[in-house]
């Protein structure tokens, strides 16, 4: 912020002179100065609006775009859809829960990942976070698998991958289909397996903040050729358009994605590898810069996993940096820095339409059909969801960070942690 007049006024009161104050006007994935969105996306979108054809069921860019995912990540199939949302909705749907069946899901997520579960009659059952990466372990996921659990949805987040080998292994001995939440860890790997390829679908969003985006839009991608069909159909209101003969005949949804859309994602996907090669060696230049910060630890996934930035969490130590992520985010906001201290306000759980369990009229339906453990959202039950959401504060982060804006990223931080820190700490 700049002093608007004497710079003596401004001053008054302020306990140490600020660094130089000027905002950090950081690229934003909000707007055109954080996208990589240019003449390829409008060359693209010219081709469908001079054909007529915006619909996918009789154009060819949705088409070449799933065709793309699905080479891409050596799958089956593929399938485009409305969004993130509907591609989870798409895959839940696949596996047909019967009502008031289970489904494992994160306590720390986007919404979009646990309304879906709902809409198709079944309870997401939250299994605990690992308080450091964030993302449910195989044990969390365990310690919730009952007899009734029909799925398990893990959700890679921030681009920081799941273990994905004990996942899928208990997964695998349990017989029950593992589905992966890929849309904040595109390009992401763990133990050498792309993430998207471990569990039987695989689910992306091309919403605009994601690493790549349409404005909305969703993909799922899968190993089953059956669930690809079925998936396909959920998306078309269960309309076959290839087939001879077709009928509506189970409950499903009109979540396509446009041909506008498919030539901008076409487009997009083009320059996803660039994009998350830059965010992972920013990441590193950015953890080598806040790793000697007294009460900051950096992200650190498993040496051999791809963590793919879709943003920048750091933990903060309350014990060393007085008030924690929250004035840490203060402090930052001064440098014109928009942090996000605990990412989400609470855990999912914690929602409205879990505690009030506020689903269609007043029926709370499919609530009234749960065993009364799998809707115990007793805190005891969560520490690490709430350690980590106390200690994590979420940098803003896309693939358009000049190494200059790191390092002025850097400095800030390491400006505000030696004011709330104080000159003794660190060392
Ligand atoms: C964004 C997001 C979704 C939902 O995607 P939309 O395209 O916004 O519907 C689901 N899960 C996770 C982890 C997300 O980050």
């Amino acid at each position: 912020m700049r002093a608007s007049g004497d710079e003596r006024t401004s001053s008054v009161g302020s306990i140490a002179p600020r660094a130089a104050t000027d905002p950090l006007r950081l690229p934003s994935d909000q707007d055109s100065t954080g996208r990589s969105l240019g003449d390829e996306e409008v060359a693209l979108l010219r081709e469908v609006i001079e054909s007529g054809v915006l619909t996918s069921t009789k154009g060819e860019k949705v088409r070449a775009l799933e065709a793309r995912f699905a080479r891409d990540l050596g799958s089956a199939g593929a399938v485009a859809c409305s969004s993130g949302t509907a591609a989870i909705h798409a895959a839940v749907a696949a596996i047909d829960p019967e009502p008031g069946d289970e489904i494992v899901t994160t306590s720390v997520t986007d919404m979009g990942a646990l309304t879906p579960i709902i809409y198709q009659g079944a309870i997401p059952v939250f299994a605990d976070v690992d308080p450091v990466s964030l993302n449910v372990t195989a044990q969390s996921v365990e310690a919730v698998l009952s007899d009734r659990t029909r799925a398990i949805v893990a959700t890679h987040l921030f681009g920081h991958p799941c273990d994905l080998e004990g996942i899928g292994e208990l997964a695998r001995s349990r017989g029950v289909p593992l589905i992966e939440d890929c849309a904040q860890a595109y390009l992401a790997s763990s133990g050498g397996t792309p993430v998207g390829t471990a569990g039987v679908v695989g689910c992306f969003s091309l919403q605009q903040g994601k690493h790549i985006t349409t404005g909305e839009g969703g993909m799922v991608v899968t190993s089953s050729v059956e669930l690809a069909g079925r998936m396909r159909r959920f998306v078309n209101k269960a309309w076959d358009y290839e087939a001879e003969t077709t009928d509506h005949d189970f409950i499903a949804l009109n979540y396509r994605l446009t041909e506008l859309q498919g030539a901008v994602a076409l487009a997009q996907i083009e320059k996803l590898a660039a994009g998350v090669a830059t965010r992972i060696s920013n990441a590193g230049r950015l953890s080598a810069a806040l790793s000697r910060l007294p009460g900051i630890s950096v992200p650190a996934p498993p040496p051999g996993d791809v963590h793919s930035y879709w943003r920048y969490a750091v933990h903060v130590d309350s014990a060393v940096i007085p008030g924690g992520p929250g004035a840490l985010a203060a402090e930052l906001r001064l440098h014109g820095i928009a942090s996000a201290p605990r990412y989400i306000q609470k855990p999912a759980f914690r929602c409205g339409l879990f505690v009030n369990q506020q689903t269609f009229g007043k029926s709370r339906w499919p609530f009234t059909l749960a065993r009364p453990e799998a809707v115990d959202y007793d805190a005891s039950r969560f520490p690490g969801t709430f350690e980590a959401l106390e200690r994590i504060l979420v940098l803003p982060w896309n693939e358009r960070y000049s190494e200059s804006d790191v390092d002025r990223l850097g400095e800030a931080i390491a400006s505000a942690v030696a004011r709330l820190a104080g000159p003794g700490a660190g060392a």
